[in-house]
């Protein structure tokens, strides 16, 4: 045999004992395993639409700043939420209630619903920015809103406590990121600070006596306003040893709002504890004929 077709000889063998070391089970397996790795390291479709990127795709980005540009009043509807400070009630008129402000930076669907999910259960934290762009546009709206009613001193961002389960699940708290993020950037309104787990769910350690007989609310999932407002009421607390400054006004912070039950527990917390509570800021709002469903 001449040495060159030795050399393909042996070459086709090696060809065949390669391919048959990729079709052996534990290399498809390896193989798998090496792609899903490289997947979550590096996501591989936008986290709106299943187009490739490794973020968000253009599209997506676009349709998310336009849906987010202009920050709007979302507290008409939202039944659940608390009356605004200082509110004693309409002249004989329960129905005369004037509630909290609460100011949103996009409505919660299509791609801006696609994204939150996307960040907050599919542990999609590289889309972060686009998302803390929003919340940075809601809060200096809220806060000029604020300012605008004479109050000048320090605003305290006060965020929704994460549930337990849902903390243990995710390894992360997604509100939590959003503000870290936009604090360490130096983009949170001025004379703002983040007052990171002053309120906490009793169902997180057990909790306070005051606490024991509702500690483990049900998720809000398909209830009403009424519904959810019993749902999570004296489910929170101040967290122990923590306290605030005596009348300080505070900005509670949620992603999504729905009928506002969460936004008023974290408010009667804050209230009972002495402080100010001027309003409310969310990244998206449910559209008001859902939230009264
Ligand atoms: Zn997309």
């Amino acid at each position: 045999m001449h040495w060159h077709q030795r050399r393909v000889t042996r070459l086709a063998a090696v060809a065949v004992w390669l391919d048959g070391v990729l079709q052996r089970p534990t290399t498809v397996r390896l193989l798998g395993a090496g792609r899903d790795f490289w997947s979550l390291v590096l996501p591989t479709e936008c986290a709106a639409c299943t187009s490739p990127a490794v973020t968000l795709c253009p599209e997506c980005l676009a349709r998310v700043r336009a849906a987010t540009v202009r920050p709007f009043r979302a507290d008409g509807g939202a039944d659940a939420l608390p009356a605004a400070e200082g509110y004693e009630g309409g002249p004989g008129d329960p129905t005369d209630i004037d509630v909290l402000p609460v100011t949103a930076a996009g409505h919660y669907r299509g791609t801006v619903s696609r994204l939150l999910l996307s960040y907050k259960n599919r542990r999609r934290t590289d889309v972060g920015r686009p998302l803390q762009a929003a919340l940075a546009g809601a809060l200096q709206t809220a806060v000029h809103g604020i300012r605008k009613r004479g109050e000048q001193g320090m605003i305290l961002l006060v965020p929704v406590p994460s549930r337990g389960a849902s903390m243990r699940r995710r390894g992360y708290d997604p509100l939590g990121l959003l503000l870290a993020g936009l604090d360490r950037r130096g983009e949170l309104p001025a004379g703002c600070h983040v007052a990171a787990l002053v309120v906490y769910r009793g169902a997180l350690t057990g909790g306070p006596s005051v606490l024991a007989s509702r500690a483990r609310p049900v998720s809000q999932k398909g209830l009403g306003g009424s519904q959810r407002r019993t749902n999570v009421h004296a489910t929170m607390a101040l967290r122990p040893g923590r306290c605030l400054p005596p009348g300080a006004v505070c900005l509670v912070i949620d992603d999504v709002l729905t009928t506002g039950a969460t936004i008023a527990e974290v408010t009667r917390v804050l209230r009972h504890a002495g402080a100010i509570v001027a309003g409310a800021a969310v990244v998206a709002a449910t559209p008001a004929p859902s939230r009264s469903r």
